[in-house]
């Protein structure tokens, strides 16, 4: 099933997430399913629960956009441990489609999550996929990638959002 994305606006993106309890479930393995194919028909490379409305800290991620079975990763209670380096580079977000701003983040960054069973693992990514770790466990304290921008940046893309949801779009 796929999901209709939330757009910026809607209190959901901005509302820390609940973690999840209950592991190995029917419901979960259907939800992260439900997610990866919502997010492919987006075509993203990540997509947390809060941007389909849910608030539980679950995301999915995947950097070879369906290209590659192994890239898929599912971060539940996702939690950042270690972050080194800098990397500067566009950022986007589907919850703010059509914006694109540059971002700095770390460029090395390891998460530590609970899998689809609950068991804690860790992993370490580089440029793109350090990128989406912290991109996506931001969504889940309910932080959007504009707050790392300037503030008069910020405005000018929450004008221009609220502009054309006046238009309704
Ligand atoms: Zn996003």
């Amino acid at each position: 099933m796929v999901y209709k994305i939330v757009k910026f606006g809607d209190p959901v993106l901005e509302t820390p997430a609940a973690a999840v309890t209950e592991f190995d479930t029917p419901e979960l393995r259907k939800f992260v399913d439900d997610m990866f194919e919502s997010m492919y028909a987006a075509k993203g490379v990540g997509l947390a629960a809060t941007q389909i409305g849910v608030s539980q800290r679950v995301a999915v991620i995947d950097i070879s956009l369906g290209e590659n079975e192994n890239d898929k990763i599912v971060l539940i209670n996702p939690e950042i441990i270690k972050t080194e380096g800098r990397q500067t580079s566009e950022e986007g977000c589907l919850s703010l489609p059509g914006f694109r701003e540059s971002v700095r983040r770390a460029n090395r960054v390891t998460v530590r999550a609970q899998d689809i069973k609950g068991k804690v693992f860790e992993m370490t990514g580089e440029e793109l996929l350090a990128r989406a770790f912290l991109h996506e466990t931001d969504h889940l304290y309910g932080k959007l990638y504009i707050s790392h921008i300037s503030p008069l940046k910020r405005d000018l893309i929450k004008r221009k959002i609220r502009k054309l949801a006046k238009q309704g779009e």
